[in-house]
């Protein structure tokens, strides 16, 4: 005679199946909503964070290995739910049609360099674009941008951004002093980026573009879950160290709900000029294995260039291919809802 099925058990073997994504097991993560057990056959609801969840099948697929090995157990069957989408309406901008936030993992990896080129790209392909600066500790925009001017204060307390060649922009740093630190914690930076998207006079734009500080911190936090982001795109060198970072990243937007648009390799390679031979300085396809492993688009490939540390908008010839790209996937949402 088989050992009885108990939902402890259940729950054990549930406790060694992996969320990819999240780093962590679906009895920790809470996933696990319910376990009906029927004599051999066990029914259990796991719930995920968005339906699309890329990774269903493999869960699935260890689920129901995980459970099919407890004695007597002779079916498995794996329900899935989503977690509701949650309503974020703390700041509404009715004017702005798309928000996106550019990410990365690591300092260092062209993230404000690429959000910049990303949004001249926008504005040369005809769209009104806006660029806010929210590395709130490392403000580098204006330094990309070489426009340090002040904004102006409205009398009912709004800020009037500046316009760079027709690029509407905000960045801290151009409210500090030069070389004053900032040195403000969570709430103080809630109520920056708060203010930066909603008192800030963005006026009517296509595209508002997030330039966020790398890593997964409160700024992070703050931005996803106080604005509805059309989605994030992630920013990474080929080498494994940025590409772990951006992992966990991508782990962070899927687990508050925003999707990830997309991968752009930074520093891919360089083209050695006197012989044309590609040289990968920081390893090979390092972005590009990241987007297939999670099923995302790659939006680009860019080498390392001299004249993007000369200018930053040299790097624009290598973006502007990203705004079609970007079209793509919008695309592809509207017709897959
Ligand atoms: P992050 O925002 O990730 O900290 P930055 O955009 O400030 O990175 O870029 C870091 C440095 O690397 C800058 O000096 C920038 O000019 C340079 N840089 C970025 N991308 C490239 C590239 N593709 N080729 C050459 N230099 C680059």
């Amino acid at each position: 005679m088989s050992a009885e099925i108990t939902k402890e058990k259940v729950e054990e073997a549930l406790g060694r199946v992996m969320d990819p994504e999240l780093g962590n097991d679906l009895v920790s993560l809470n996933m696990v909503k319910g376990v009906n057990i029927n004599d051999g056959t066990v029914e259990a609801t796991v719930e995920l964070t968005t339906s699309g969840c890329p990774l269903k099948a493999k869960i699935e697929g260890d689920c129901k290995q995980e459970i099919g090995s407890i004695d007597g157990v002779t079916d498995v069957k794996i329900v899935f739910t989503a977690k509701p989408i949650p309503i974020r309406t703390e700041v509404s901008l009715p004017t702005v049609k798309k928000i996106i936030a550019i990410s990365s993992g690591k300092g260092g990896v062209g993230k404000s360099t690429i959000a910049t080129n990303i949004a001249k790209a926008f504005q040369k392909s005809g769209y009104s674009v806006g660029l806010l600066d929210a590395d709130i500790y490392g403000p580098n925009i204006p330094t990309l941008l070489e426009n340090y001017a002040r904004p102006t204060i409205t009398h009912d307390d709004k800020l009037v951004p500046i316009t760079h060649d027709g690029l509407k922009f905000i960045s801290m740093g151009l409210l500090l002093e030069p070389g004053q630190p900032v040195i403000w914690r969570g709430p103080m930076l809630h109520g920056v980026v708060k203010q930066f998207l909603a008192d800030v006079i963005w006026g009517d734009l296509d595209y508002l573009f997030v330039d966020l500080p790398p890593g997964t911190g409160d700024v992070h936090l703050s931005l996803c879950q106080m604005v509805d982001l059309t989605g994030a795109i992630a920013i990474t060198t080929p080498q494994q160290l940025s590409v772990a970072d951006v992992r966990k990243g991508i782990g962070m937007f899927r687990q508050l709900q925003v999707e990830v648009l997309g991968i752009i390799e930074n520093m891919s390679y360089y083209v050695h000029p006197g012989t044309n031979e590609k040289i990968y300085v920081f390893g090979k396809n390092g972005g590009k294995n990241l987007a297939e492993e999670w099923n995302l688009p790659l939006l680009a490939q860019i080498p390392i260039d001299p004249a993007i540390c000369e200018k930053s908008e040299n790097g624009l010839t290598y973006l502007m291919p990203v705004v079609e790209k970007l079209h793509q996937v919008f695309e592809s949402k509207v017709s897959a809802s």
